[in-house]
């Protein structure tokens, strides 16, 4: 899960033109990836695997969570799941700290329910909904860039899973956290936000610089 609802960041002609001529350069790109893959891939509908317990701490599943959290920094994001970077098992990460709340007033970060939080890990997830209330506020996703929508979501629940050690934990969240927590769960499921959305306010993040510029926008899909 990503906040980029409003994309004030773009890429200058001569980026576009260095990122087209690597673009046509061949080069071995095998996931785990260092890119967010994006929707139409078929790995991001794909019912993620469980982790054997056995494989928690082993080395191939700590090389994908590396890659993950590298992932994960470059983007600045709030919640990653396995399948994002083309590796369909249930693994997902999440933090929400002091830079990631600068995006919002402090009105805002209240109605969100919003509290920091460092970043997890998070295997073999299963959840429990504490509280059925649907709260709706804008979602929005690195694997469908460029948009956002208005997303309802349960306002608590409880969360178990495994972290990286193999420990396993129980743990309650609320408001934001528990969106990010349901976003990330609906990964692993193969599902996105779009699957659920409110359809009427699917957004394009820049349509308003689309046309200030005369539509000439381009839009980053690596980490910046
Ligand atoms: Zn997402």
């Amino acid at each position: 899960m990503t906040l980029n609802f409003n994309q004030s960041r773009f890429i200058s002609y001569k980026q576009v033109r260095t990122w087209y001529a690597n673009l046509v350069k061949p080069r071995k790109n095998e996931a785990p990836y260092r890119h967010i893959i994006q929707i139409g891939d078929p790995t991001l509908r794909a019912t993620s695997e469980k982790v054997p317990t056995h494989l928690i701490t082993s080395p191939e599943i700590k090389s994908v969570i590396d890659q993950m959290k590298l992932v994960f920094n470059k983007y600045k994001c709030v919640g990653l799941s396995a399948a994002q970077i083309g590796i369909p098992i249930q693994i997902f990460l999440m933090e929400f700290n002091k830079n990631h709340a600068k995006l919002f007033n402090k009105q805002e970060q209240k109605n969100m329910e919003m509290l920091h939080y460092p970043l997890k890990v998070v295997i073999n997830p299963e959840i429990k909904i504490l509280d059925y209330t649907k709260i709706i506020f804008p979602e929005a996703c690195e694997s469908i860039k460029g948009f956002y929508a208005d997303v309802a979501r349960y306002r608590s629940l409880n969360l178990k899973g495994f972290d990286e050690n193999g420990n396993n934990f129980s743990e309650n969240f609320n408001g934001w956290l528990a969106r990010i927590i349901q976003h990330e769960i609906d990964h692993l499921n193969g599902i996105t936000y779009t699957d659920v959305m409110d359809r009427k306010t699917f957004t394009c993040s820049c349509w308003n610089v689309i046309n200030e510029r005369g539509g000439r926008v381009e839009l980053p899909y690596g980490p910046q």
